[in-house]
């Protein structure tokens, strides 16, 4: 009688499950008019949905480049996750001048996107971009590579977690599929992701790499596992610049879901290590000398006071209230990101011994 009921309750707790299934799983499962999905309704949904290459114009991203330095120009995006309303640009990317070519740091999160930067490059010189460098697999930043690939034939560099991480075109059962559905062609309407496919890095390096490519000297700055799984900064010593995408974010709070607050500080200290009067940021539009101090600040206090909470034995479901980062209260999106970095923070500091400097005492291994 008692397993009865048992089987009657999960038959129940099924149907109910079914009937709201639409509700806690993605909105696109059953909606047919692409242009109702929202962001938040479609950020993981392993099913396929249809490509949405429909009618209308191309999006009109209104990009206007902003010059950082002699050689270097950026584009900076909105300061909010991306939505069918900013269509993606919620990050930045530059343009670095050689003699004869451009070379794009980073490519936004359309083709359209990457079509219209280059037009607006254009009118400051009519050059060809050969190369793309790539900063990290997050899909703001790289789903305009094959606008350049296909258009200009460009070489992209980039992290090899692209390649393993993400896969371009491709066919199953017979059916053509213009690759992995990433959240920003999930999210995106058709006019601004249309015409976007994954597509694989050429050239990937093993470690910290220096090469001129069209006079302009360069060093790709590998710093591994610290915003992402591996995430690399480009520096431009005779720009004095450096092009560091989302190692840094200022003006708002970083999103630390992919990443680890000892690899960001890693991070931090390479960036801080070269000789810079410029530097582009991720997210955020300051670029002066002062440009990765909000990051370096938010990842230091995020470090000692989530230590210190371990130490004090706060369980995990309070280290949030315990440790507020209230520094970072009036920044853009404190509320939807700060608590999951600190959470994040907590899984991470856990399991963490210290830093190399700290380890010279042994004696606590005597101890045993
Ligand atoms: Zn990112």
């Amino acid at each position: 009688m008692k397993i009865k009921s048992s089987i009657l309750l999960s038959i129940v707790a099924l149907v109910i499950f079914v009937i709201a299934s639409p509700f806690i799983f993605n909105k696109s499962v059953t909606i047919t008019d692409p242009h109702k999905l929202d962001a938040d309704g479609n950020f993981i949904l392993n099913e396929w949905v249809p490509t949405r290459d429909g009618a209308g114009p191309d999006w009109d991203y209104n990009l206007k480049p902003v010059q950082v330095s002699d050689k270097v120009w950026c584009f900076f995006g909105a300061m909010e996750m991306p939505t069918k309303e900013n269509a993606g640009d919620m990050s930045n990317s530059c343009y670095i001048q050689g003699d004869t070519e451009w070379i794009a740091w980073d490519s936004g999160p359309s083709y359209v996107f990457a079509e219209q930067a280059y037009a607006a490059m254009s009118k400051i010189a009519k050059l060809p971009v050969k190369t793309v460098i790539i900063s990290h697999e997050h899909d703001d930043h790289w789903l305009g590579n094959n606008y350049y690939k296909e258009v200009h034939g460009a070489k992209i560099i980039g992290p090899h977690s692209i390649n393993a991480n993400y896969y371009g075109p491709r066919e199953i059962d017979g059916k053509k599929y213009p690759g992995m559905q990433t959240r920003m062609i999930k999210t995106l309407y058709q006019d601004a992701i249309r015409k976007t496919t994954l597509v694989q890095v050429d050239e990937h390096f093993k470690d910290t790499t220096e090469f001129e490519i069209s006079g302009m000297k360069m060093e790709y700055v590998k710093v591994g596992y610290a915003h992402s799984e591996e995430d690399w900064f480009l520096y431009l010593p005779e720009e004095k610049v450096v092009l560091v995408a989302d190692v840094v974010m200022n003006g708002r709070v970083t999103s630390n879901r992919d990443g680890l607050i000892i690899g960001q500080l890693n991070a931090l200290k390479a960036i801080k290590a070269r000789d810079w009067n410029h530097l582009v940021a991720g997210h955020g539009f300051i670029t002066d000398r002062t440009a990765a101090d909000e990051s370096i600040q938010y990842f230091t206090y995020i470090k000692d006071r989530v230590l210190e909470g371990i130490e004090e034995e706060i369980h995990p479901d309070d280290i949030t209230k315990h440790v507020t980062l209230e520094e970072f209260r009036n920044k853009d999106l404190y509320y939807l990101l700060s608590p999951g970095n600190v959470f994040r923070a907590y899984e991470e500091l856990e399991m963490y011994e210290g830093d190399d400097e700290d380890d010279e005492d042994d004696e606590e291994e005597e101890e045993e």
